[in-house]
């Protein structure tokens, strides 16, 4: 995540579904000084705050939970602090239809969750509102999050709504804009379904 520019410093997190656990980043640890024995791991199964592991979990622990639980096929969840994308969520801007990726996140918009303090649970159930019937959000000063079938999936759609909201940002800035239909955005959706798929030659 650092090298690709979506985040610096300990800001961000990650994390994975795997054996109903939640295996997710350490909190504060810069990416660089990472080692696979100080991922974290957590019930997703059970309530409550318990981890092991021998660092404490990312404080945004909360969220990362809550999104892989509240959805099956969401198995990777991803949270930066990329340039755009903040940018935005300190305007608490919605991104409309401007490019027919934005249904590569569910729909017509990314929407922007509402602002509460990082690491509670408040943050937490703003982004499950922001995020019904969407695969990522805006984080009201803050961020952005993104759910995935799986990590490469969820860095995918991370390194997208980053490039996205640029995009959303340089069009603002350009003075006019044209926004997609719904109709279109239909459309898109539907071939999102077969995209990338190959079929076997025969
Ligand atoms: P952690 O280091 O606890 O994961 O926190 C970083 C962050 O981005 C909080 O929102
Ligand atoms: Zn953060």
């Amino acid at each position: 995540m650092n090298s690709s520019g979506l985040n610096q410093g300990t800001s961000g997190n990650i994390s994975a579904a795997y054996h109903g656990k939640m295996l997710i980043s350490p909190s504060g640890i810069a990416y660089d000084d990472l080692e696979p024995d100080m991922i974290a791991s957590m019930s997703l199964v059970h309530e409550g705050d318990h981890y092991e592991g021998p660092c404490k979990p990312s404080s945004e622990w909360h969220f990362h939970r809550a999104i892989l639980k509240s959805t099956p096929a969401y198995e990777a969840v991803i949270h930066t602090h990329s340039n755009y994308a903040t940018v935005l969520s300190i305007g608490r801007q919605t991104i409309p239809a401007c490019h027919y990726m934005i249904a590569a996140f569910g729909g017509n918009t990314v929407r922007c969750a509402d602002y509460a303090t990082f690491g509670t649970t408040e943050l937490s159930d703003n982004i499950l509102v922001a995020m019904q019937d969407r695969s990522a959000c805006l984080m009201a000063n803050h961020g952005m999050v993104v759910a995935g079938s799986n990590l490469d999936k969820a860095m995918w759609a991370a390194v997208e709504l980053e490039a996205l909201s640029r995009q959303y940002y340089q069009a603002r800035m350009l003075g006019s804009m044209v926004l997609l239909p719904n109709d279109e955005i239909d459309i898109v959706l539907e071939k999102f379904k077969s995209y990338g798929l190959q079929t076997k030659k025969e």
